[in-house]
C-alpha cells in the first residue's frame, strides 16, 4: 500500500529485537524520503471536518453504552476460544462469524472522557485486526511459524502451497481473501536450512 510503512513484529514473522531495530531504521528512512517527496494532501472542507469530528467524538455522546473493556473482553474471548493456539477450520469459521457480529455492536460503545474515547477507537481496531487474522488463518491450510499458526486439521508445513502472502481486503461489509506468491521457492527454503546446518556444524567444530 503506497505510503504505508511498517517495521518489526507488525510487518513480519518475529525477527526479534535486532530485526525490529534494523527494519525500523530502514522503514524510518524510507518514510522520511517518501514524505519529503510526496505532494501535500489537499485541505479538507469544513463539511468533511465536521463529519469526521462527529464520527470520532460520537462515543462521548452515548451514555449507557457498553464500555471499551467489555467490548475488548468479548473480542478476546472469541479469539481465545476459536482462533487460539490450536486452530481448525470449523472453529475459525464460527469465530469469524462472531467477530463479524461484534462489528455491528461497535456503535454501542460509550466513552466517559477522552482517554476512554481513544480506547473505544482502539477496541474497534482490535476487533478489525482479529477479524482480519481469522480470515487469513482460515486461508493458510498448513502449520507454520513455530507456535504462531498451528492447524490441528493441517499439522504439516506445506512449502509447495504455503509460500504465499495472504491479502485481506475490505469490500463493502465483507472481507475478500486472496494470495500472492512470495517469490521464495521450496528450493530456497531447503538451501537456507542447509546453510544453517553447515554453519551450526562449523561452530560446533
Ligand atoms: C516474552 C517475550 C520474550 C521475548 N524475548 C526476546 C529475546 O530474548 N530476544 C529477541 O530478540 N526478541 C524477543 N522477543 C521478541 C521481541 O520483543 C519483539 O520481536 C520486538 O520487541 C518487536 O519490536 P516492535 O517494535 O516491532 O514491537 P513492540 O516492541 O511490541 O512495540 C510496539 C509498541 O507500540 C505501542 N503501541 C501499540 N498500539 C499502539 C497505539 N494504538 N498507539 C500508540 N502506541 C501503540 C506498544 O505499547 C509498544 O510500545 C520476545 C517477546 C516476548 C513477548
Amino acid at each position: 500500500m503506497e505510503g504505508l510503512f511498517a517495521a518489526g513484529d507488525c510487518s513480519t514473522m518475529s525477527a526479534g529485537i535486532s530485526g525490529a531495530a534494523v527494519m525500523g531504521k530502514v522503514a524510518g528512512e524510507e518514510a522520511a524520503r517518501h514524505a519529503l517527496a510526496a505532494r501535500r494532501p489537499r485541505d479538507l472542507s469544513e463539511q468533511e471536518i465536521a463529519t469526521l469530528r462527529g464520527a470520532v467524538l460520537r462515543p462521548l455522546q452515548n451514555p449507557g453504552g457498553c464500555t471499551f473493556s467489555q467490548f475488548e473482553d468479548e473480542v478476546r474471548s472469541v479469539v481465545t476460544d476459536y482462533v487460539g493456539f490450536y486452530r481448525d477450520e470449523p472453529h475459525m469459521i464460527e469465530g469469524l462469524r462472531r467477530l463479524k457480529a461484534l462489528r455491528a455492536r461497535e456503535a454501542e460503545m460509550s466513552a466517559a472522557d477522552h482517554h476512554g474515547l481513544m480506547r473505544v477507537h482502539e477496541a474497534r481496531s482490535i476487533r478489525a485486526v482479529a477479524e482480519t487474522m481469522a480470515a487469513s488463518a482460515i486461508e493458510r491450510r498448513e502449520t507454520r511459524g513455530g507456535g504462531a499458526h498451528t492447524r490441528a486439521d493441517y499439522p504439516a508445513r506445506d512449502d509447495a502451497a504455503g509460500l504465499k502472502m495472504i491479502i485481506v481486503e475490505l469490500q463493502g461489509e465483507d472481507l475478500r481473501v486472496s494470495s500472492v506468491p512470495t517469490g521464495i521457492t521450496p528450493e530456497d527454503i531447503r538451501s537456507t536450512a542447509a546453510l544453517g546446518e553447515a554453519s551450526a556444524h562449523a561452530h560446533s567444530d
